[in-house]
């Protein structure tokens, strides 16, 4: 019968699928093969096993790294101030340098054999979180060294030799690394480099030696000004055939000291105003002996591998971490502003409009925070999860970009007046940053996660494709019929599922036993299924050609990210020891998400190009249309109170972020929302009596004058938190702008030489 299935009726098939399903280049091959898969792959089969996600240890710290982020994280925090940096010395201070070396911030990821702190991806993740809510330039200057680059590389990559010499003296900041893969001709599509390496013979160290004359321009290097050694990717030729038989080899990673001959450093860029050193950098006829190669000559030609599979883990750490920070930093500080700023005799938080932001706002840091630490306890429990780590660069970013804005949308005028009073100005100006970095979002959310999630998630999809690719077209055949079969049980399966779950509302969809929120895990479990199904049925009638419709992709890859956020506040809900005073913001993640679950699903449906495919598939997953809306207007107040009140759950959101120093703009806010809460009743009492004013107050008795301290001490530091910068006139004139500071420190630009 097997042998009769499979020359008879995949044998057809087969033919058929190597002109539809998508083929692979090699470099996406690469990718979809660099990292592994976990809760995304749970989520593909449209049936994920609730249980085991509870069962899924949470990121913990150990006692080691807890006092790392109580000393010198803190520490370093009181010595940072974000103004200086950006607008007076364009670069961090002397002795904060000093501190990140000593401390070995730029060692995190190195382990301790090594010289380095070894520490979990949690606790790198933390530490970031910190530094973010404090110094975005301070955070990105510690963080680089510690996601993709040469440290990274090494550790993963680099021979025994190279990790012995390397590993120690990056630890002791003996060396400040920097990677360069963007060119000018090559950014998203970084692997179209032209940057160059040919396989020669050369004078090294008073020595002939066999070695690579390199030459680049590559451009936006974080930490590349100041780089003693440039982790750098680069095309090799081997046109004398001198390490193989292959003139092209591919690309191919290699270490470069800075100080040889020929590497041009030291010239900045200035990132949308933050100052942490950033460049372009050159190297003309640039020569490196062949052991400079991460991996020795093993690994020429596959540095495009080597990247993808350290972008795989790194990309979930970093720009999470900052965008956890920034979400919950954003909430605090709008919560306390809403809270102390009174317009109309009324704090502004009280005003309808401004608790939409704030609701929201609350909710949205929830449930970063809540994929950031599931996401960390994947990478500390040795997954490398490449679609779930995009997903979360991607999707962190975008919220906290909306969270900002709602930021300094309710903070007003007083977020926009740059000075040292203002402590929303660098991060909202540092946004787009992490939106471009690491994969820039556009091409993240319409490419990756969902076009190689697709493929790598899938439970079958790699392996059919693997079969169609073989030459033996034998094997293939064989390989194909197993995938193939397997595939349409799935398939089958997941069609009956969805049909009941959409039809019942997800009432027969599994849930654990999670108390009042098991009706979430049976939503999901049906938006998990409708998700399978619509993939299946994308893939059957678009084939390859699903790549090239950017716009439904990234619609899938939305829902993709939904099922994976909301199952991560989900488990936060029940690591946490489900808190019911967070429960709002569970309800409000969840009602936002079905909402944008469905408006995706019903997006895909109407632009579906093979109409019958949508009218069937719509049948099955979403027949009534839209009917989630997300939150109602009672929801997000009840969300947005969280915010002005001092709580276990305002501590929640907002735990471990840095509380401000001395009499900095943050401490400042905080006195005065202290304030505004002890003197709640009488401001009740006051307002009852419609009576604004303390002395008038006073007089007609309504407070004695114990009270009229208070109120006069709250309005003292209300001024004070509202209160914006201001300078001298002559400080902000045309001979002492920002341009002409600029040219004396960074030098004119190339462009005018
Ligand atoms: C401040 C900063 C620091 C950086 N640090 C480093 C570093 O240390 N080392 C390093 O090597 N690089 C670094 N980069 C580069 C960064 O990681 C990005 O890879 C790079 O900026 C993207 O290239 P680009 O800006 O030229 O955008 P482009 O590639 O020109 O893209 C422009 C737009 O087109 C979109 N796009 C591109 N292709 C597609 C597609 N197929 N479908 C849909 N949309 C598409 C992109 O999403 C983007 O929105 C840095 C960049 C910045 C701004």
């Amino acid at each position: 019968m097997s042998a009769f299935r499979r020359d008879y009726i995949t044998k057809p098939i087969f033919r058929w699928a190597r002109q539809v399903l998508p083929s692979l280049s090699e470099t996406e091959r690469e990718a979809i093969e660099a990292g592994d898969v976990w809760w995304d792959a749970a989520l593909f089969t449209g049936n994920p096993d609730w249980e085991e996600l509870l069962a899924f240890p949470h990121a913990i710290l150990s006692q080691e790294e807890e006092a790392f982020l109580d000393g010198p994280v803190e520490e370093l925090c009181h010595m940072v101030n974000d103004w200086q940096i950006n607008w007076e010395l364009l670069d961090l201070p002397p002795e904060v340098w000093d501190f990140l070396k000593a401390h070995k911030f730029f060692a995190m990821i190195i382990p301790k054999q090594y010289g380095g702190l070894g520490f979990s991806a949690y606790a790198h993740s933390e530490v970031i979180r910190k530094l973010s809510t404090r110094s975005i330039c301070t955070a990105v200057t510690a963080m680089v060294p510690n996601s993709l680059g040469p440290g990274e590389l090494l550790h993963q990559f680099g021979t025994k030799a190279q990790q012995d010499y390397w590993l120690p003296r990056l630890a002791a900041a003996k060396e400040i690394p920097c990677f360069g893969l963007t060119s000018p001709e090559a950014g998203s599509d970084a692997a179209s480099m032209i940057d160059s390496g040919v396989v020669c013979r050369g004078t090294w160290e008073g020595r002939e030696v066999l070695g690579i004359k390199l030459n680049w321009h590559k451009r936006y290097i974080t930490l590349g000004p100041i780089a003693t050694v440039l982790g750098l990717a680069f095309k090799l030729h081997d046109p004398d055939h001198l390490i193989g038989d292959k003139d092209d080899i591919g690309i191919t990673v290699a270490l470069v000291p800075t100080n040889l001959p020929g590497v041009e450093i030291g010239r900045r860029h200035l990132p949308a105003f933050n100052s942490f050193q950033n460049g372009p950098t050159w190297g003309r006829d640039v020569f490196i002996p062949i052991d400079n190669v991460i991996g020795g000559v093993a690994q020429v030609g596959k540095g495009w591998k080597m990247l993808m599979s350290a972008l795989a883990a790194g990309r979930g750490i970093s720009l999470p971490s900052l965008s956890a920070a920034g979400a919950a930093f954003a909430a605090h500080t709008t919560g306390a502003y809403a809270r102390i700023r009174q317009q109309f005799h009324v704090p502004i938080g009280k005003f309808e409009a401004i608790q939409e932001r704030l609701g929201r706002m609350a909710a949205t840091a929830y449930l970063i925070d809540a994929a950031r630490r599931l996401t960390c306890a994947a990478i500390d429990n040795g997954h490398k999860p490449a679609v779930i780590t995009a997903i979360m660069k991607e999707q962190a970013t975008e919220r906290l970009r909306v969270v900002t804005n709602d930021a300094m949308d309710v903070h007003g005028g007083k977020a926009i007046q740059e000075g040292p009073l203002n402590y929303l100005g660098s991060g909202y100006r540092a946004v787009p940053i992490g939106i471009t970095v690491e994969g820039a979002n556009i091409v993240t959310r319409s490419l990756i996660q969902f076009g190689q999630g697709a493929i790598r998630c899938h439970p079958y999809l790699l392996k059919e494709i693997t079969a169609l690719e073989d030459p033996d077209r034998g094997q293939g055949l064989a390989q194909f019929d197993k995938a193939f079969w397997g595939h349409v049980g799935h398939s089958i399966a997941n069609a009956f599922r969805a049909l009941v779950r959409t039809w019942t509302g997800g009432e027969f969809a599994p849930a654990p036993d999670a108390g009042d929120v098991r009706g979430y895990y049976k939503a999901l479990g049906r938006y998990a299924s409708a998700f399978a199904l619509a993939v299946d049925m994308a893939l059957l009638s678009l084939g390859g050609g699903l790549k090239r419709q950017e716009m439904v992709s990234a619609r899938f890859g939305d829902i993709l990210s939904e099922l994976y956020l909301l199952s991560a506040v989900l488990k936060r809900w029940q690591d946490e020891g489900r808190q019911f005073a967070d429960r709002p913001l569970v309800e409000w993640c969840m009602e936002a998400g079905f909402a944008t679950i469905e408006t995706r699903l019903d997006e895909i449906l109407r632009n579906f190009p093979v109409r019958p495919v949508a009218w069937m598939l719509r049948f099955f997953v979403l027949p009534f249309g839209v009917r989630r809306h997300g939150p109602s207007d009672r929801l997000t107040q009840t969300c947005a109170e969280l915010l002005l009140e001092p709580s276990l759950t305002r501590d929640r959101l907002t735990v471990d972020i840095f509380r401000g120093h001395g009499d900095d703009g943050l401490s400042r806010l905080d006195r005065a929302f202290e304030h505004a809460v002890a003197t709640q009743l009488l401001h009740d009492r006051l307002r009852k009596a419609h009576v604004h004013d303390i002395d008038k107050a006073r007089q007609q008795g309504l407070i004695n004058d114990a009270e009229a301290a208070l109120l006069r001490a709250e309005a003292e530091a209300v001024a004070a938190a509202v209160a914006v910068d201001d300078f001298p006139a002559q400080e902000l004139s045309p001979r002492r702008a920002l341009g002409d500071v600029l040219s004396q420190a960074i030098n004119r630009p190339r462009a005018a030489e």
